[in-house]
This record gives C-alpha cells, sequence and structure tokens, in this order.
C-alpha cells in the first residue's frame, strides 16, 4: 500500500473514483477506465504496490493474466482486435496526475466501425 498511489487508494477504498472493477483475483484487478480509447477500454493492474517491472515478482503470470483477460473480454465484447500497452514508469516522464507509478497494462478493444 502505497498512501500516494492512486491504484491503491482505490484497492483500499472501493469509492474512492467513480471507477467499475470487471475482474478481480487473488493478485490482481482488472477494472475500466474512466475515459476509454475506445468501448471496453480496462486495464490490469496487481493488487501488491509494484512501481516498475523489475520489481515485478512474477512478470510471466502476469502477462499471462492480462492476455487471458484481454481474450476473455473483447470475445465477449466481439471485438475482434485489442492493443495492449504496458506503463511502465510513464509517471516519471510526464507531469499528469493521471499517470500513476503503479504497474498496469491497458487492454484496448479494437472494432471493425462504428464502435470506437
Ligand atoms: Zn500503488
Amino acid at each position: 500500500m502505497n498512501n500516494t498511489c492512486v491504484f491503491c487508494r482505490i484497492l483500499s477504498d472501493p469509492k474512492h473514483l467513480d471507477h467499475e472493477i470487471i475482474w478481480e483475483g487473488e493478485k490482481c484487478v482488472a477494472m475500466k477506465v474512466i475515459h476509454p480509447e475506445t468501448e471496453g477500454h480496462f486495464i490490469v493492474f496487481p493488487k501488491l504496490h509494484v512501481g516498475e517491472m523489475t520489481e515485478m515478482s512474477d512478470p510471466g503470470d502476469f502477462f499471462e493474466l492480462v492476455v487471458f483477460l484481454a481474450e476473455k473480454f473483447t470475445k465477449k465484447w466481439r471485438a475482434p482486435a485489442y492493443v495492449l500497452k504496458l506503463n511502465n514508469n510513464v509517471y516519471k516522464l510526464e507531469n499528469d496526475p493521471m499517470h500513476v507509478g503503479h504497474i498496469h497494462m491497458h487492454v484496448i478493444p479494437k472494432y471493425l466501425t462504428g464502435k470506437t
């Protein structure tokens, strides 16, 4: 738990921000983002505060889970494709409060037409 981290605060108080947790496991959660790039855009992050990939004890398990969830939800939402974006230390480069120092993977569903 890192008191200055928005993700840690969300996990300690689910009412902290208006968000929607779509999946929760023992070690990680998946949550819709507040400003989605496309319909269904969500992020996956570990429950324990992990600042960057080199601190992650089981990166293989994390990537495996991300792909599992990306496949599960994009099939459900009939998105034929998706893009994954890993945020690793981005907050150190950009003075933007929306960039947090807690590792997370974006899953951005891609649709043929009509849906954005
Ligand atoms: Zn955190």
